[in-house]
């Protein structure tokens, strides 16, 4: 352990925790950002981002975070990549371990962001960002004219299965059960849509075709009969659910029932000195856009909560 008390440590590096490094670096803070398991975040998964302002001709989700990274590093921070592994926020100093490394800081800026809950099967990880997606509002848009699947049951894939009918010619909702699990209001929005169908009570039993690097077509089964089914689509979507990346906190700040921590005032966690930004508190919006000012707004108050 060195004896150094650092102003801010940044937990996470998507557009959040990026965001927030900018910030605190131009305001002298010398912040230390920890990349953690997936650096750059959720865009790295993605293909082309088209809605972050700024890109007249889009960038590519992995550019996007690259450059995020070297924005940061222009001025005096730092960027470690390595994955936390525990911290204590009982007592201030605050401390983070890295390992057996222990850092200490006056504050910490918390942006571990959020991850997509997946199939977990092979072909869709081989396929994501081409073909399969966990993100309509960010990919909807390539799929003017097509036919593709909403995995889940609930009101996130219904509603991306209805915001994504404004591009698909066909939208076919692919649930494991014979009943929604969406709220009364979203599950009519959706059953009345006419480019929505569902497939009741069905599973991804295949995902074509990892080999061509792209989604050429899905095999679903029934789970009550056995049935298997061939549907032609060229694009996956998963909206079965998003887990926020808080485990490492657990006991140590107030989180929601689904462990999105919640912000006092303002980004201001349950302690004072802890902030938090992007998915791992927003579970409503999800964008970069949203998340970068988010991480904007913690530096803010993580800058002025030093001077106080
Ligand atoms: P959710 O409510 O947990 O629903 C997840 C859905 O995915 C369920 O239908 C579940 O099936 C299915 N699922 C889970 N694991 C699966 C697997 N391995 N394979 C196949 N299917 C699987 O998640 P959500 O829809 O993301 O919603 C999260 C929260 O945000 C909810 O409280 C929701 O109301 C809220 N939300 C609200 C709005 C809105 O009001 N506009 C929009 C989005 C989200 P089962 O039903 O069989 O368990």
């Amino acid at each position: 352990m060195s004896n150094t008390v650092h102003d801010v440590l940044i937990i996470g590096s998507g557009p959040a925790g990026y965001t927030a490094g900018i910030y605190a670096a131009r305001a002298d803070l010398k912040p230390i950002i920890f990349a953690g398991p997936q650096p750059g975040g959720q865009l790295t998964i993605t293909t082309e981002v088209e809605n972050f302002p700024g890109f007249p001709e889009g960038i590519q989700g992995p550019q996007l975070m690259d450059d995020m990274r070297k924005q940061v590093e222009r001025f005096d921070a730092k960027v470690i990549f390595d994955v936390v592994s525990k911290v204590d926020f009982s007592q201030k100093p605050f401390r983070v371990w890295v390992n057996d490394t222990e850092y200490q800081s006056k504050s910490i800026i918390i942006s571990t962001g959020a991850s997509a809950m997946l199939l977990g099967r092979e072909d869709e990880t081989a396929l994501m960002g081409h073909g399969v997606s966990a993100c309509a509002t960010c990919d909807g848009f390539f799929y003017r004219d097509q036919e593709i699947i909403v995995v889940g049951g609930g009101d996130s894939a219904l509603e991306e299965a209805s915001f994504l009918t404004k591009f698909a010619s066909k939208v076919t909702i692919v649930h494991r059960r014979d009943e929604f699990r969406a709220s009364k209001i979203m599950r009519e929005r959706a059953l009345a849509n006419k480019k929505i169908e569902v497939a009741w009570d069905s599973v991804v039993e295949k995902i074509h075709d990892p080999e061509k690097k792209s989604v050429t077509g899905v095999t679903l089964k029934n789970v009550k009969t056995g049935e298997l089914n061939e549907l032609p689509v060229t694009g996956v979507f998963i909206a079965i659910g998003h887990k926020p990346n808080t485990d490492l906190f657990k006991g140590q700040l107030e989180m929601d029932e689904a462990g999105y921590i919640i912000n006092k005032e303002r980004t201001m966690t349950s302690v004072p000195g802890v902030f938090a930004s992007g998915d791992v508190v927003d579970k409503i919006y999800r964008q970069a856009v949203t998340a970068a000012g988010m991480g904007c707004q913690a530096a803010l108050d993580a800058e002025r909560y030093l001077e106080g």
